[in-house]
Protein backbone atom coordinates (compact mmCIF):
# COMPACT_ATOMS: atom_id res chain seq x y z
CA UNK A 1 0.00 0.00 0.00
CA UNK A 2 1.46 3.17 -0.91
CA UNK A 3 1.24 5.43 2.24
CA UNK A 4 -0.36 8.98 2.58
CA UNK A 5 -0.17 10.51 5.46
CA UNK A 6 -3.12 13.06 4.59
CA UNK A 7 -5.67 10.75 3.90
CA UNK A 8 -8.29 9.64 6.13
CA UNK A 9 -6.65 6.25 7.21
CA UNK A 10 -3.58 7.86 8.19
CA UNK A 11 -5.28 10.10 10.05
CA UNK A 12 -7.36 8.32 12.29
CA UNK A 13 -4.69 5.65 13.33
CA UNK A 14 -2.57 9.44 14.09
CA UNK A 15 -6.22 9.81 16.83
CA UNK A 16 -6.16 6.15 17.81
CA UNK A 17 -2.59 5.71 18.39
CA UNK A 18 -3.55 8.54 21.36
CA UNK A 19 -5.78 6.53 22.73
CA UNK A 20 -4.89 3.26 22.17
CA UNK A 21 -1.66 0.93 23.04
CA UNK A 22 -0.57 0.19 19.13
CA UNK A 23 -3.49 1.85 18.22
CA UNK A 24 -5.98 -0.66 18.35
CA UNK A 25 -8.02 -3.54 19.99
CA UNK A 26 -7.16 -6.35 18.14
CA UNK A 27 -3.17 -6.90 16.96
CA UNK A 28 -4.85 -8.75 13.68
CA UNK A 29 -6.25 -5.62 11.96
CA UNK A 30 -3.25 -3.67 12.49
CA UNK A 31 -0.18 -3.56 9.80
CA UNK A 32 2.34 -0.82 9.21
CA UNK A 33 2.80 2.09 8.40
CA UNK A 34 -1.20 2.34 9.41
CA UNK A 35 -4.13 -0.13 8.53
CA UNK A 36 -7.01 1.10 6.15
CA UNK A 37 -9.94 2.22 8.15
CA UNK A 38 -13.24 0.60 7.32
CA UNK A 39 -15.96 2.70 6.07
CA UNK A 40 -19.11 0.80 4.72
CA UNK A 41 -19.48 -2.61 2.84
CA UNK A 42 -21.92 -4.64 0.86
CA UNK A 43 -21.40 -8.35 -0.56
CA UNK A 44 -17.65 -8.66 -1.39
CA UNK A 45 -17.11 -4.90 -1.39
CA UNK A 46 -15.58 -2.93 0.81
CA UNK A 47 -15.07 0.67 0.83
CA UNK A 48 -12.47 2.39 3.10
CA UNK A 49 -12.15 5.47 4.79
CA UNK A 50 -10.81 7.08 1.89
CA UNK A 51 -13.77 5.64 -0.88
CA UNK A 52 -11.48 3.05 -2.10
CA UNK A 53 -13.09 0.21 -2.72
CA UNK A 54 -11.48 -3.21 -3.03
CA UNK A 55 -13.32 -6.76 -2.50
CA UNK A 56 -13.53 -8.35 0.63
CA UNK A 57 -10.75 -12.05 0.90
CA UNK A 58 -10.68 -12.23 4.35
CA UNK A 59 -14.32 -11.92 5.87
CA UNK A 60 -13.64 -10.86 8.93
CA UNK A 61 -11.30 -13.49 9.40
CA UNK A 62 -13.96 -16.57 8.70
CA UNK A 63 -17.23 -15.15 10.06
CA UNK A 64 -18.84 -12.97 6.95
CA UNK A 65 -19.82 -16.59 5.33
CA UNK A 66 -22.19 -14.54 3.35
CA UNK A 67 -19.92 -11.53 3.15
CA UNK A 68 -21.26 -8.09 3.69
CA UNK A 69 -24.95 -7.24 4.90
CA UNK A 70 -26.41 -9.88 3.13
CA UNK A 71 -29.90 -8.67 2.82
CA UNK A 72 -31.62 -11.16 4.84
CA UNK A 73 -29.67 -11.20 7.28
CA UNK A 74 -29.80 -7.59 7.71
CA UNK A 75 -33.70 -7.52 7.56
CA UNK A 76 -33.58 -10.07 10.53
CA UNK A 77 -31.24 -7.87 12.59
CA UNK A 78 -33.47 -4.96 11.48
CA UNK A 79 -36.46 -6.62 12.32
CA UNK A 80 -34.78 -8.41 15.83
CA UNK A 81 -33.73 -4.65 16.93
CA UNK A 82 -37.25 -3.12 16.78
CA UNK A 83 -38.37 -5.78 19.32
CA UNK A 84 -35.43 -6.85 21.51
CA UNK A 85 -31.39 -6.05 21.75
CA UNK A 86 -30.71 -7.22 24.93
CA UNK A 87 -32.39 -8.89 27.84
CA UNK A 88 -32.00 -10.71 31.33
CA UNK A 89 -34.62 -13.26 29.89
CA UNK A 90 -33.84 -16.25 27.00
CA UNK A 91 -35.34 -16.06 23.74
CA UNK A 92 -37.05 -17.91 20.68
CA UNK A 93 -34.00 -16.85 18.83
CA UNK A 94 -31.80 -18.92 21.12
CA UNK A 95 -33.53 -21.87 20.74
CA UNK A 96 -33.84 -21.59 16.72
CA UNK A 97 -30.13 -21.29 16.84
CA UNK A 98 -29.23 -24.35 19.12
CA UNK A 99 -31.52 -26.44 17.06
CA UNK A 100 -29.98 -25.70 13.80
CA UNK A 101 -26.51 -26.02 15.04
CA UNK A 102 -27.00 -29.48 16.82
CA UNK A 103 -28.64 -31.39 13.78
CA UNK A 104 -25.97 -29.89 11.82
CA UNK A 105 -22.80 -30.70 13.88
CA UNK A 106 -22.78 -34.28 14.61
CA UNK A 107 -20.68 -34.01 18.24
CA UNK A 108 -23.08 -31.30 19.48
CA UNK A 109 -25.66 -32.89 21.17
CA UNK A 110 -26.27 -30.41 23.15
CA UNK A 111 -25.07 -26.16 23.16
CA UNK A 112 -24.48 -23.09 24.96
CA UNK A 113 -23.59 -19.51 23.60
CA UNK A 114 -20.77 -17.49 24.49
CA UNK A 115 -19.77 -14.28 22.68
CA UNK A 116 -16.47 -14.87 21.22
CA UNK A 117 -14.39 -18.30 20.06
CA UNK A 118 -11.82 -17.57 22.90
CA UNK A 119 -15.00 -17.90 24.94
CA UNK A 120 -16.08 -21.00 23.42
CA UNK A 121 -12.72 -22.35 24.02
CA UNK A 122 -12.06 -21.27 27.31
CA UNK A 123 -15.92 -23.09 28.26
CA UNK A 124 -14.78 -26.20 26.47
CA UNK A 125 -11.67 -26.47 28.74
CA UNK A 126 -13.42 -25.91 31.77
CA UNK A 127 -16.00 -28.41 30.72
CA UNK A 128 -13.53 -30.84 30.18
CA UNK A 129 -11.40 -30.35 33.31
CA UNK A 130 -14.82 -30.42 35.49
CA UNK A 131 -16.49 -33.57 33.77
CA UNK A 132 -13.38 -35.38 34.36
CA UNK A 133 -11.65 -34.16 37.72
CA UNK A 134 -8.44 -34.06 35.68
CA UNK A 135 -6.52 -30.82 35.06
CA UNK A 136 -4.04 -31.74 31.73
CA UNK A 137 -5.19 -29.73 28.54
CA UNK A 138 -3.42 -31.60 25.15
CA UNK A 139 -2.94 -29.08 22.40
CA UNK A 140 -0.58 -28.78 19.18
CA UNK A 141 2.51 -26.76 19.12
CA UNK A 142 1.53 -23.54 17.50
CA UNK A 143 -2.03 -24.31 16.78
CA UNK A 144 -3.89 -20.87 17.43
CA UNK A 145 -7.10 -21.17 20.18
CA UNK A 146 -7.64 -17.86 21.06
CA UNK A 147 -6.63 -15.74 24.23
CA UNK A 148 -7.44 -18.25 26.85
CA UNK A 149 -4.24 -18.83 29.17
CA UNK A 150 -4.68 -22.51 28.95
CA UNK A 151 -5.48 -22.53 25.10
CA UNK A 152 -2.61 -19.84 24.13
CA UNK A 153 0.19 -22.05 25.55
CA UNK A 154 3.04 -22.82 23.44
CA UNK A 155 2.78 -20.09 20.64
CA UNK A 156 6.19 -18.85 21.01
CA UNK A 157 8.79 -18.26 17.64
CA UNK A 158 11.54 -18.22 20.27
CA UNK A 159 13.56 -21.63 19.36
CA UNK A 160 15.59 -20.88 22.59
CA UNK A 161 12.33 -22.34 24.77
CA UNK A 162 11.11 -24.82 22.85
CA UNK A 163 12.61 -27.89 24.03
CA UNK A 164 12.66 -31.33 22.70
CA UNK A 165 10.83 -31.68 19.18
CA UNK A 166 9.57 -34.97 20.07
CA UNK A 167 8.06 -33.52 23.47
CA UNK A 168 7.93 -29.86 23.14
CA UNK A 169 8.48 -27.87 26.43
CA UNK A 170 4.87 -25.86 27.59
CA UNK A 171 5.47 -22.72 27.22
CA UNK A 172 3.29 -19.67 28.75
CA UNK A 173 2.38 -17.43 27.01
CA UNK A 174 3.15 -13.37 27.72
CA UNK A 175 0.69 -13.25 30.41
CA UNK A 176 0.09 -16.26 31.47
CA UNK A 177 1.70 -18.22 34.44
CA UNK A 178 4.18 -21.61 34.30
CA UNK A 179 0.95 -22.64 36.67
CA UNK A 180 -1.17 -22.82 33.97
CA UNK A 181 1.67 -23.94 31.53
CA UNK A 182 2.33 -27.15 33.72
CA UNK A 183 -1.33 -27.86 33.08
CA UNK A 184 -1.12 -27.65 29.04
CA UNK A 185 0.72 -30.68 27.35
CA UNK A 186 2.12 -29.80 23.98
CA UNK A 187 1.48 -32.45 20.84
CA UNK A 188 3.51 -31.96 17.32
CA UNK A 189 1.07 -31.91 14.77
CA UNK A 190 0.56 -34.71 13.18
CA UNK A 191 3.36 -36.77 14.57
CA UNK A 192 1.36 -39.92 15.44
CA UNK A 193 4.42 -41.52 17.37
CA UNK A 194 5.40 -38.94 19.56
CA UNK A 195 1.58 -37.79 20.41
CA UNK A 196 1.20 -41.00 21.05
CA UNK A 197 4.06 -41.79 23.79
CA UNK A 198 3.40 -38.02 25.27
CA UNK A 199 -0.35 -38.91 25.82
CA UNK A 200 0.30 -41.94 27.64
CA UNK A 201 3.05 -40.29 29.54
CA UNK A 202 0.42 -38.00 31.06
CA UNK A 203 -2.84 -40.28 30.76
CA UNK A 204 -3.69 -40.24 34.31
CA UNK A 205 -4.01 -36.70 34.75
CA UNK A 206 -5.36 -36.34 30.94
CA UNK A 207 -8.81 -33.74 30.77
CA UNK A 208 -8.79 -34.02 27.21
CA UNK A 209 -6.71 -33.33 23.82
CA UNK A 210 -7.94 -30.67 21.90
CA UNK A 211 -7.24 -30.14 18.52
CA UNK A 212 -8.22 -27.71 15.27
CA UNK A 213 -8.19 -29.80 12.27
CA UNK A 214 -7.25 -26.99 10.11
CA UNK A 215 -4.69 -24.51 11.83
CA UNK A 216 -4.91 -21.29 10.62
CA UNK A 217 -0.97 -20.59 12.28
CA UNK A 218 0.26 -23.69 10.43
CA UNK A 219 -0.91 -22.80 7.09
CA UNK A 220 -4.00 -24.96 7.30
CA UNK A 221 -2.20 -27.85 7.51
CA UNK A 222 -4.66 -30.41 8.00
CA UNK A 223 -4.49 -32.43 10.83
CA UNK A 224 -4.26 -36.38 9.45
CA UNK A 225 -7.00 -38.79 9.14
CA UNK A 226 -4.27 -40.91 11.25
CA UNK A 227 -3.26 -38.39 13.60
CA UNK A 228 -6.94 -37.75 14.48
CA UNK A 229 -7.23 -41.37 14.80
CA UNK A 230 -4.60 -41.40 17.49
CA UNK A 231 -5.76 -38.89 19.83
CA UNK A 232 -9.49 -40.37 20.08
CA UNK A 233 -7.50 -43.72 20.72
CA UNK A 234 -5.07 -42.09 23.12
CA UNK A 235 -7.95 -40.15 25.10
CA UNK A 236 -10.01 -42.90 25.62
CA UNK A 237 -7.65 -45.21 26.58
CA UNK A 238 -7.23 -42.64 29.16
CA UNK A 239 -10.17 -41.76 30.08
CA UNK A 240 -10.29 -38.29 28.61
CA UNK A 241 -11.84 -36.41 26.09
CA UNK A 242 -11.36 -35.29 22.53
CA UNK A 243 -11.66 -31.61 22.00
CA UNK A 244 -12.37 -30.15 18.41
CA UNK A 245 -11.62 -26.27 18.10
CA UNK A 246 -14.16 -25.65 14.77
CA UNK A 247 -14.38 -21.96 15.66
CA UNK A 248 -12.47 -21.41 12.39
CA UNK A 249 -12.44 -24.83 10.87
CA UNK A 250 -16.34 -25.14 10.72
CA UNK A 251 -15.95 -24.44 7.42
CA UNK A 252 -14.28 -27.10 6.47
CA UNK A 253 -17.43 -29.41 6.19
CA UNK A 254 -20.84 -28.75 5.93
CA UNK A 255 -21.32 -30.83 8.88
CA UNK A 256 -18.63 -28.96 10.27
CA UNK A 257 -14.83 -30.41 10.30
CA UNK A 258 -16.00 -33.53 12.34
CA UNK A 259 -18.84 -34.46 9.68
CA UNK A 260 -15.43 -34.11 6.62
CA UNK A 261 -13.12 -36.29 8.77
CA UNK A 262 -15.97 -39.08 10.38
CA UNK A 263 -14.48 -37.97 14.10
CA UNK A 264 -16.54 -38.03 16.70
CA UNK A 265 -15.53 -35.16 19.31
CA UNK A 266 -16.74 -35.52 22.77
CA UNK A 267 -17.22 -31.34 23.63
CA UNK A 268 -16.43 -29.24 20.28
CA UNK A 269 -15.88 -25.07 20.17
CA UNK A 270 -17.53 -22.96 17.76
CA UNK A 271 -17.71 -19.37 16.93
CA UNK A 272 -17.33 -17.01 13.98
CA UNK A 273 -20.05 -18.92 11.17
CA UNK A 274 -22.80 -19.45 13.39
CA UNK A 275 -23.67 -16.30 14.67
CA UNK A 276 -24.43 -14.41 11.31
CA UNK A 277 -21.40 -11.50 11.56
CA UNK A 278 -21.75 -10.86 15.05
CA UNK A 279 -19.79 -11.67 18.06
CA UNK A 280 -20.28 -15.48 18.75
CA UNK A 281 -19.17 -18.27 20.68
CA UNK A 282 -20.22 -21.75 21.83
CA UNK A 283 -19.66 -25.22 24.11
CA UNK A 284 -21.06 -28.17 22.62
CA UNK A 285 -20.32 -31.79 22.59
CA UNK A 286 -22.27 -34.88 24.26
CA UNK A 287 -25.36 -34.45 26.27
CA UNK A 288 -24.30 -36.51 28.86
CA UNK A 289 -21.07 -34.32 29.68
CA UNK A 290 -22.95 -30.93 28.70
CA UNK A 291 -25.84 -32.54 31.54
CA UNK A 292 -23.22 -33.39 33.90
CA UNK A 293 -21.13 -30.29 33.60
CA UNK A 294 -24.29 -27.16 33.45
CA UNK A 295 -27.26 -28.46 34.01
CA UNK A 296 -28.35 -26.45 36.92
CA UNK A 297 -31.77 -27.59 37.30
CA UNK A 298 -30.64 -29.69 40.59
CA UNK A 299 -28.56 -27.40 42.58
CA UNK A 300 -24.97 -25.54 41.65
CA UNK A 301 -23.78 -26.63 38.02
CA UNK A 302 -20.27 -28.08 38.15
CA UNK A 303 -19.28 -24.86 36.09
CA UNK A 304 -21.16 -21.80 36.05
CA UNK A 305 -21.74 -20.03 32.79
CA UNK A 306 -23.54 -16.53 32.61
CA UNK A 307 -22.68 -14.05 30.79
CA UNK A 308 -24.56 -10.78 30.42
CA UNK A 309 -24.47 -11.21 25.86
CA UNK A 310 -24.48 -15.06 25.84
CA UNK A 311 -27.35 -15.67 23.38
CA UNK A 312 -28.07 -12.00 23.01
CA UNK A 313 -31.42 -12.21 20.76
CA UNK A 314 -29.19 -10.06 18.28
CA UNK A 315 -26.49 -12.78 17.18
CA UNK A 316 -28.95 -15.58 17.57
CA UNK A 317 -31.03 -13.90 14.74
CA UNK A 318 -28.19 -13.31 13.01
CA UNK A 319 -26.57 -16.54 13.31
CA UNK A 320 -30.13 -18.23 11.99
CA UNK A 321 -30.42 -16.61 9.20
CA UNK A 322 -26.96 -17.17 8.13
CA UNK A 323 -26.87 -21.02 8.78
CA UNK A 324 -30.16 -21.66 6.72
CA UNK A 325 -28.35 -19.78 4.01
CA UNK A 326 -25.76 -21.49 3.98
CA UNK A 327 -26.83 -24.77 3.16
CA UNK A 328 -25.52 -27.57 1.41
CA UNK A 329 -25.16 -26.41 -2.02
CA UNK A 330 -23.51 -22.80 -0.81
CA UNK A 331 -21.67 -25.25 1.07
CA UNK A 332 -20.44 -26.44 -2.18
CA UNK A 333 -20.13 -23.73 -4.22
CA UNK A 334 -17.76 -22.34 -1.76
CA UNK A 335 -15.43 -25.41 -1.81
CA UNK A 336 -15.37 -25.64 -5.62
CA UNK A 337 -14.63 -21.64 -5.53
CA UNK A 338 -11.76 -22.62 -3.13
CA UNK A 339 -10.66 -25.51 -5.54
CA UNK A 340 -10.92 -22.67 -8.32
CA UNK A 341 -8.63 -20.75 -6.26
CA UNK A 342 -6.14 -22.69 -4.86
CA UNK A 343 -5.56 -23.94 -8.50
CA UNK A 344 -5.21 -21.17 -9.93
CA UNK A 345 -2.78 -19.76 -7.05
CA UNK A 346 -0.42 -22.70 -7.18
CA UNK A 347 -0.13 -21.81 -11.31
CA UNK A 348 0.73 -18.62 -10.70
CA UNK A 349 3.36 -19.45 -8.77
CA UNK A 350 5.24 -21.71 -11.33
CA UNK A 351 4.22 -19.15 -13.84
CA UNK A 352 5.77 -15.77 -11.96
CA UNK A 353 8.48 -19.15 -11.26
CA UNK A 354 8.74 -17.80 -7.54
CA UNK A 355 8.76 -19.59 -4.03
CA UNK A 356 5.39 -19.86 -2.97
CA UNK A 357 3.23 -23.09 -1.24
CA UNK A 358 -0.55 -23.15 -1.66
CA UNK A 359 -2.65 -25.04 1.54
CA UNK A 360 -5.87 -25.20 3.05
CA UNK A 361 -9.42 -26.82 2.09
CA UNK A 362 -12.84 -25.42 1.08
CA UNK A 363 -13.52 -21.88 1.87
CA UNK A 364 -9.92 -21.44 3.28
CA UNK A 365 -6.78 -20.94 1.65
CA UNK A 366 -3.42 -19.74 2.09
CA UNK A 367 -0.48 -18.80 0.40
CA UNK A 368 3.40 -18.72 2.00
CA UNK A 369 6.09 -17.24 0.12
CA UNK A 370 8.22 -20.09 0.63
CA UNK A 371 9.60 -23.26 -0.90
CA UNK A 372 8.34 -25.98 1.04
CA UNK A 373 5.08 -27.24 3.06
CA UNK A 374 5.97 -26.43 6.63
CA UNK A 375 3.83 -29.11 8.67
CA UNK A 376 4.91 -28.16 12.23
CA UNK A 377 5.22 -25.04 13.87
CA UNK A 378 8.73 -25.39 14.18
CA UNK A 379 8.95 -25.94 10.26
CA UNK A 380 7.03 -22.51 9.82
CA UNK A 381 9.33 -20.81 12.11
CA UNK A 382 11.92 -21.37 10.44
CA UNK A 383 10.52 -20.98 6.97
CA UNK A 384 9.06 -17.91 7.44
CA UNK A 385 10.17 -15.85 10.37
CA UNK A 386 13.58 -16.53 10.17
CA UNK A 387 13.76 -16.45 6.62
CA UNK A 388 14.16 -12.64 6.31
CA UNK A 389 13.18 -13.29 2.34
CA UNK A 390 9.45 -14.85 3.14
CA UNK A 391 8.88 -12.86 5.42
CA UNK A 392 9.18 -9.66 3.40
CA UNK A 393 7.79 -11.02 0.34
CA UNK A 394 4.55 -12.07 2.39
CA UNK A 395 4.36 -8.58 3.59
CA UNK A 396 4.63 -7.11 0.18
CA UNK A 397 2.48 -9.28 -1.11
CA UNK A 398 -0.17 -8.05 1.32
CA UNK A 399 0.38 -4.61 0.01
CA UNK A 400 0.48 -5.34 -3.41
CA UNK A 401 -2.47 -6.86 -3.10
CA UNK A 402 -4.37 -4.14 -1.28
CA UNK A 403 -3.06 -1.81 -4.24
CA UNK A 404 -4.81 -4.05 -6.59
CA UNK A 405 -8.05 -4.08 -4.90
CA UNK A 406 -8.02 -7.32 -2.89
CA UNK A 407 -8.29 -7.24 0.91
CA UNK A 408 -6.49 -10.62 2.52
CA UNK A 409 -5.48 -11.83 5.70
CA UNK A 410 -2.03 -10.61 6.38
CA UNK A 411 -0.54 -14.09 6.33
CA UNK A 412 -1.53 -14.68 3.16
CA UNK A 413 -5.03 -15.91 4.03
CA UNK A 414 -7.85 -16.25 1.90
CA UNK A 415 -11.37 -16.77 3.57
CA UNK A 416 -14.40 -17.03 0.70
CA UNK A 417 -18.09 -15.74 1.25
CA UNK A 418 -20.86 -16.51 -1.06
CA UNK A 419 -20.98 -13.16 -2.03
CA UNK A 420 -17.94 -13.72 -4.52
CA UNK A 421 -18.26 -15.42 -7.92
CA UNK A 422 -16.17 -17.18 -10.33
CA UNK A 423 -14.89 -14.08 -11.92
CA UNK A 424 -14.16 -13.09 -8.16
CA UNK A 425 -11.63 -16.00 -7.76
CA UNK A 426 -10.28 -15.11 -11.30
CA UNK A 427 -9.64 -11.84 -10.49
CA UNK A 428 -7.90 -12.20 -7.35
CA UNK A 429 -5.47 -15.06 -9.40
CA UNK A 430 -4.83 -12.43 -11.83
CA UNK A 431 -3.62 -9.89 -9.02
CA UNK A 432 -1.76 -12.36 -7.15
CA UNK A 433 0.12 -13.12 -10.56
CA UNK A 434 0.86 -10.11 -10.64
CA UNK A 435 2.00 -9.33 -7.27
CA UNK A 436 3.71 -12.10 -7.44
CA UNK A 437 6.50 -10.80 -10.18
CA UNK A 438 6.96 -7.60 -8.39
CA UNK A 439 7.18 -8.32 -5.11
N1 LIG B 1 -10.01 -20.86 18.00
C1 LIG B 1 -9.56 -20.76 16.74
C2 LIG B 1 -9.13 -21.99 16.02
C3 LIG B 1 -9.51 -19.51 16.12
O1 LIG B 1 -9.04 -19.41 14.86
C4 LIG B 1 -9.94 -18.37 16.83
C5 LIG B 1 -9.92 -16.98 16.22
N2 LIG B 1 -9.42 -16.81 14.98
C6 LIG B 1 -10.40 -18.53 18.13
C7 LIG B 1 -10.43 -19.78 18.68
C8 LIG B 1 -10.86 -17.36 18.94
O2 LIG B 1 -12.06 -16.86 18.44
P1 LIG B 1 -12.46 -15.32 18.69
O3 LIG B 1 -11.52 -14.50 17.85
O4 LIG B 1 -13.89 -15.23 18.25
O5 LIG B 1 -12.28 -15.07 20.15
Amino acid sequence: MDADNQSKSARLFERAAKVMPGGNSRHTVYFPPYPLYAARAAGAEVWDADGVVRRDFINNYSSLIHGHNHPRIVEAIRAQADRLISIAMPTEAEVELAEIVCERVPGVEQIRFTNSGTEGVMMVIKAARAFTGRTKIAKVEGAYHGSDDTASVSLTADRSVWGDPDAPASVPAPGGTPNIARDVVVLPMNDVENGRKILRAHAAELAAAMLDPLPSHLGYEAATPEFVAMLREETHRAGALLIFDEVYSFRLGFNGAQGALGAAPDLTALGKVIGGGLPVGAVGGRADIMESVFDARSGWPRVIHGGTFNANPMTMTAGAVAMKLYDREAFDRLSALGDRLRAGLREAVKIAGVPGVVGGASSMTSLTHIDRPTPTHRDRVAAIYENPDAAVRGERFFHEMLNRGFIIGSAGLFVLSTALAERDIDDVVDASLQALRVI
